[in-house]
C-alpha cells in the first residue's frame, strides 16, 4: 500500500505537466534581471495581488525575512502573534540578521491579537523604546480563514499609528478559495485579502504544488529594497526560470483545485468526529488539527507510520491534504486512526494529567 503522506502540503511531487513547463521555460540570469520566466511570474503575481511589484524568492522564510527587513531598520520592531510563523518558526531571523526586534502578542484560537493589545504595544517615540514600525498577520491561520473584519480593523489600527502592514500569506490561495463569495474568482478574492496590506508573502511550494518558491509582493520601492536584501541573504538565483515556470504553472492550474484538498480535509474531519479519544478542531481549508487524549499522540503517530500514514505532532497532531492525496488515501488514514483507538487501551500512561492535553 502506498504511503499516505499528510505531514504537509509541501511534500508534493511536480506533476508531469509542471515538469514539462519547467523544461520548456526560456531562461536567463535573474541576478541581471534577464530571466524572462522569472519576470513573467513576478508580473503575474503582482497583478493577482494588486501590488506594483513582486520578487521571486527561494522560500517563504526568506520572503518574510526580506519583507520585514525592507519595512524595518535596525532597532525597529514588528508586532506579531506569539505563535505566528514570522515569530516562532523562522529561527528569529529578523532579530538575528536584521537587528529588528519582534514584539510578540498573545493570540486567540483564531490567531487574532486583541486590538487593545496591539494599540498598547505600539511604543511612543522615546529613546527607551524600539521604534514600532510594522504589524505582521498570517492568513490562513492554522488552516482557518482570518475574517475580513479583523484584517480591516487590525491593519487600519496599524495605519492610524503610522505602522506598515505585512501578511504572511503562505496559504493565502487556500484562504481565497475557501472564502470567495459566490461567483467571485479565487484571484479576485486573493486581491481583496491582499488589499488590506502594504506587502504580502505567498508560497508556491505549499498547496499550489510547486517544488520551490515564494514571492514577496508590494510597492516598487519596497521590492527594490527587498531585492538588495535577498542578494545579501544569498537568494539571488541565476537561471531561476526553471523554478518560476513551476510556480507560474501552479498559478494557472492548481488554484481552483485547492477546493478538492479542502473537501478531503472535511472528509477526514467528518470521519473522525465520533471517534472516542480524540477531538477534531475546525478544518476550513486543507489542515486538520486533532487533539488526542493525554499522552497518546506519540503512540498514535507511531501506529500510523507503521501502517503507511504520515502526520506531524509539532504543534498538536496535524493532517494536511494536498495534490498527491486522494479519497482512498484519506479513507485509509481514517480506518487506521479508528483501528488505533479501537485496539489500544484508552488508559493514559502513568503521570499524565487527565483530560487537559493538546497532544
Ligand atoms: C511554510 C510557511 C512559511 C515559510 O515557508 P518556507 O518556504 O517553508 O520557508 C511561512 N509562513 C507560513 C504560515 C508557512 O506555513
Amino acid at each position: 500500500m502506498k504511503t499516505v503522506d499528510l505531514r504537509s502540503d509541501t511534500v508534493t511531487q511536480p506533476t508531469p505537466a509542471m515538469r514539462a513547463a519547467m523544461m520548456a521555460a526560456p531562461l536567463g540570469d535573474d541576478v541581471f534581471g534577464d530571466d524572462p520566466t522569472v519576470n513573467a511570474l513576478q508580473d503575474h503575481i503582482a497583478t493577482i495581488t494588486g501590488k506594483q511589484a513582486a520578487l521571486f524568492m527561494p522560500s517563504g522564510t526568506q520572503s518574510n525575512l526580506c519583507g520585514i527587513l525592507a519595512h524595518c531598520q535596525r532597532g525597529d520592531e514588528y508586532i506579531v502573534g506569539q505563535n505566528a510563523h514570522t515569530y516562532r518558526f523562522e529561527g528569529g531571523g529578523a532579530a538575528v540578521f536584521g537587528s529588528v526586534q519582534p514584539q510578540p502578542l498573545v493570540q486567540d484560537v483564531a490567531g487574532r491579537m486583541a486590538l487593545a493589545d496591539i494599540a498598547a504595544a505600539i511604543k511612543p517615540d522615546d529613546m527607551h523604546f524600539a521604534r514600532t514600525r510594522l504589524l505582521c498577520l498570517e492568513n490562513t491561520w492554522n488552516g482557518n480563514v482570518m475574517p475580513d473584519g479583523y484584517l480591516h480593523e487590525a491593519t487600519q489600527l496599524a495605519r492610524d499609528h503610522g505602522l506598515a502592514t505585512h501578511l504572511d500569506g503562505a496559504r493565502v490561495f487556500n484562504a481565497a478559495v475557501a472564502s470567495a463569495a459566490p461567483g467571485q474568482g479565487a484571484m479576485a478574492r486573493v486581491r481583496e485579502i491582499a488589499n488590506h496590506f502594504d506587502s504580502l508573502s505567498v508560497c508556491f511550494s505549499k498547496g499550489l504544488g510547486a517544488p520551490v518558491g515564494s514571492a514577496l509582493c508590494g510597492s516598487r520601492e519596497l521590492i527594490e529594497r527587498a531585492r538588495r536584501l535577498r542578494k545579501m541573504a544569498g537568494g539571488g538565483l541565476r537561471q531561476a526560470g526553471f523554478l518560476a515556470a513551476a510556480a507560474h504553472h501552479a498559478l494557472d492550474h492548481h488554484v481552483d483545485r485547492l477546493a478538492a484538498d479542502h473537501g478531503l480535509a472535511t472528509r477526514l474531519a467528518d470521519g473522525l468526529k465520533d471517534v472516542n479519544g480524540l477531538k477534531v478542531r475546525s478544518a476550513q481549508t486543507n489542515i486538520v488539527f486533532v487533539d488526542v487524549a493525554t499522552g497518546r499522540g506519540p503512540a498514535l503517530l507511531e501506529f500510523l507510520s507503521q501502517n503507511g500514514v504520515l502526520a506531524t505532532g509539532l504543534i498538536g497532531l496535524r493532517f494536511v491534504t494536498h495534490l498527491d492525496v486522494d479519497a482512498a488515501g484519506i479513507d485509509h488514514a481514517l480506518t487506521t486512526i479508528r483501528r488505533f483507538f479501537a485496539e489500544l487501551p484508552a488508559v493514559p500512561p502513568a503521570g499524565a494529567a487527565a483530560g487537559s492535553a493538546v497532544y
